[in-house]
């Protein structure tokens, strides 16, 4: 358990409203979708380049990535595609900690993004400066990171740990008798220190789509549908875990929604997956889980306002004109791959390993 002076120290981190975009998803004539869909596809030819994109993003953009030959998928399984794929370049449509995780992983390609401005809460609610602070006042401790964080805070992590590997790898940690900081999403590590018993010094970031889900709302949507399954990613809060059937990664889930026996599924997490869910079981039954209602209201309302940044029109430009390429300082990424390639090597040796946001 924590040490409550410890605690104590750590401040609030999660993104006023404020500073979070409106959600825009780009609106096109189907004749205009069309046209940028054929122009991309002649420019990922003449460039050798391959598209990469988050299950969070627009439909036409992972079945774009589908077609073409890349991959649609979380965002370590996208860092991985760079060592499957002989492109040179990988264009990541997701945020922009992914595209500098594809670029740790694959430096010798040129990584573009159609929007450098598509951050995550996540990551802009764990400053490089502040998270070296909590972790030189604390050097006895491991640190271990969520995928959802800049190159330079997994630089200074011992562990980089996906949604889907976490409760394993702190588990294993635990046993060694480690003690532990985790950053930055204070419901995920409130999840995976409940699950593992670990002494976690707990950062308080949070995902601003993740959190809104609603506990009370929940349960009456459930009441509406008393036969549905109920998939939560971990992100969200306690309230909202505390109703899950299954509670897993965007990966997780997919596979959840195949294998499971239920026809109907409420589903807490980026109403982005819902392409991937229909197209996996397109006979069942898919639900948003509630962000608003009668206590409540949402900004993100289940829709990361960062992917939404990810349209056909940048994706073309970015394409065109090779601008918004990731460039990671090179001491950065040598120390940052340390993190990463320890998980690899972790699941490696047999333990399990799934993906992650
Ligand atoms: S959905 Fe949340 S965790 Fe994922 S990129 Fe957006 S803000 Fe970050």
């Amino acid at each position: 358990m924590h040490n409550i002076d410890a605690v104590s120290e750590l401040h609030d981190y999660r993104l006023p409203p404020e500073q979070v975009p409106e959600t825009i998803v780009e609106t096109l004539s189907i004749r205009q979708r069309d046209a940028l869909k054929t122009r991309i596809k002649d420019l990922l030819k003449q460039q050798n380049a391959a598209l990469v994109a988050h299950y969070y993003t627009d439909a036409d953009l992972q079945l774009l990535a589908d077609e073409t030959g890349g991959c649609v998928s979380d965002s370590l399984d996208m860092a991985h595609f760079g060592h499957r794929s002989d492109a040179e370049t990988l264009v990541v449509c997701g945020v922009r900690f992914m595209g500098e995780t594809a670029k740790i992983l694959n430096p010798e390609k040129r990584v573009l993004m159609p929007d450098l401005d598509a951050e995550c809460s996540l990551d802009l609610g764990c400053p490089i400066d502040e998270f070296s602070r909590l972790c030189d006042q604390h050097p006895h401790r491991t640190v271990v990171v969520y995928a959802n964080t800049s190159a330079a805070v997994k630089a200074r992590a011992d562990w980089m740990v996906t949604s889907g590997s976490a409760i394993d790898v702190v588990n294993h940690l635990k046993h060694n008798g480690e003690k532990i900081i985790w950053a930055p999403d204070k419901y995920l590590g409130d999840y995976i220190q409940k699950n593992t018993g670990a002494d976690m010094l707990i950062w308080q970031g949070a995902c601003v789509v993740h959190e809104e889900f609603k506990g009370i709302e929940l349960e009456l949507l459930r009441q509406q549908y008393p036969h549905a399954m109920v998939l939560v990613h971990p992100e969200s809060p306690a309230s909202v875990i505390e109703q899950a059937d299954l509670v897993s990664s965007t990966t997780g889930i997919i596979k959840a929604v195949r294998q499971l026996d239920a026809k109907q599924f409420i589903v807490a997490t980026d109403n982005g997956i819902f392409h991937k869910l229909q197209e996996s079981a397109p006979d069942k039954m898919f639900i948003e889980a509630p962000t608003a209602g009668k206590s409540a209201t949402c900004k993100s309302c289940a829709h990361c306002p960062w992917m939404a940044m990810n349209s056909l029109t940048k994706l073309a430009n970015t394409l065109a004109t090779g601008s918004n390429e990731i460039f990671v300082d090179p001491d950065i990424m040598e120390r940052a791959k340390l993190p990463v390639k320890r998980l690899l090597d972790f699941s490696n040796r047999g333990n399990q390993i799934a993906g992650d946001a």
